[in-house]
């Protein structure tokens, strides 16, 4: 399974791709930091010792989504429309985990993750293999170090450039909306 960094910036380059573009910088400051985290949060369920389940299951991704939602009408006493298409972006970007996981290389049994919880608790893993296992076994140094050193720079050799993408699309975007916003300067 890929590295916490790896989900990150794949949840970041999936959030950034759906969520509206905006021209305030402090605004996208914090969809980066709100889709790494999505993008990452399926594995805090190593701290419960239940890895690959539902929470890596699309209706956890969906959860997410909603969750977000609620959360913005609590904040904003429903003073706001409902934010769907941020709702929409957290998904995908906590939805991106499981791709990037369902592409790996899982070493611990079960093999594979829960993708389709709840409609099946089947585990499932792709054939591929595009990301190399990342080993928790820290104990086995210098292996440890060298496995995971080489794992997590092939996922930025695969990630930088979709997220390198969408980074500059988005950046262009929001410079056109600040431009639209205060034409004068
Ligand atoms: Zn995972």
């Amino acid at each position: 399974m890929p590295s916490p960094l790896g989900h990150a910036l794949a949840g970041i380059t999936a959030g950034l791709a759906v969520a509206p573009s905006s021209p305030d910088r402090g605004s996208r400051l914090r969809s980066v930091l709100l889709f790494g985290a999505a993008g990452a949060a399926a594995d805090l369920d190593l701290i419960a010792g239940a890895h690959s389940g539902p929470t890596h299951g699309i209706g956890a991704a969906i959860a997410a989504g909603l969750l977000v939602l609620a959360l913005r009408a609590v904040w904003t006493r429903g003073s706001v429309a409902p934010e769907w298409r941020l709702a929409f972006a957290v998904s995908a970007a906590y939805a991106s985990h499981s791709v990037l996981d369902w592409l790996g290389t899982d070493t611990s049994p079960p093999i594979g993750i829960m993708a389709l919880w709840p409609f099946t608790d089947r585990y499932c893993e792709s054939s591929l293999h595009v990301f190399s296992a990342i080993s928790r076994r820290y104990w086995l140094m210098p292996e440890f170090l060298a496995g995971n050193l080489a794992a997590v720079a092939r996922e930025l050799v695969i990630l930088l450039p979709p997220f390198a993408l969408v980074w500059r699309w988005k950046e262009r975007r929001s410079s056109q909306l600040a431009a639209r916003r205060s034409p004068g300067s």
